[in-house]
């Protein structure tokens, strides 16, 4: 595969132009695949003579994707202190250390997981409502979901009827009942792949 570097040069049709023209490659501002917002300094090919953008080239194309994957939605939702414990203490269990990184990984994962399983999507009510997820509700739990992920939230919202800080107390109950209390090895072991990945 071909890798273009800043400054290098290549002929193209230039749409504005409506010929053959001499390129040169340049950093520009580029729109988002989605149409919402701009990323700063994408590598495009440009048209020596009217400065448009003629072309993308391939290497570009997941930075114009990645930023709308890491594009933030903030959920916030006030939970009982005893349930971030439960969150900090499966990080400590996974052997992993439990940064705040690594318990906003273990969240987002077990977010994916539980909208995957019918049943657990089902059962998130009954453990919103159980007697672990009772408490005063003085803790502000926060994290910051990209596009996919929010999307996920929101639809776990729409199918159970439940507010935001029901779901985050049924996902992490969940996630103790997997990791804390069954010691499920399976998930134990991708959980640990994934947050070996996080800062
Ligand atoms: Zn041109």
């Amino acid at each position: 595969m071909k890798l273009y570097k800043v400054g290098e040069k290549s002929k193209a049709i230039c749409g504005a132009c409506r010929q053959l023209r001499p390129t040169t490659f340049q950093g520009r501002e580029v729109p988002l695949s989605s149409g919402k917002g701009m990323v700063p300094n994408v590598l495009v090919a440009v048209c020596d003579h009217c400065d448009d953008i003629v072309s993308i080239p391939h290497q570009s194309v997941p930075r114009i994707q990645e930023s709308v994957r890491f594009t933030r939605h903030p959920i916030e939702a006030r939970i009982p202190r005893h349930l971030i414990d439960a969150l900090v203490l499966m990080c400590y269990e996974l052997g992993v250390g439990a940064s705040e990184s690594r318990q906003t990984v273990l969240f987002r994962f077990y977010l994916q997981r539980v909208s995957k399983v019918k049943k657990m999507v089902g059962g998130l009510e009954a453990l919103s409502l159980s007697e672990e997820a009772q408490g005063k509700a003085d803790y502000r739990f926060s994290i910051k979901l990209n596009d996919e992920l929010y999307k996920i939230f929101l639809k776990l919202e729409k199918d159970t009827h439940l507010n935001k800080a029901e779901i985050v107390k049924g996902i992490i109950i969940q996630m103790k009942l997997d990791i804390l209390d069954s010691k499920n090895k399976g998930i134990r072991a991708d959980l640990k792949e994934a947050l070996l990945l996080a800062a």
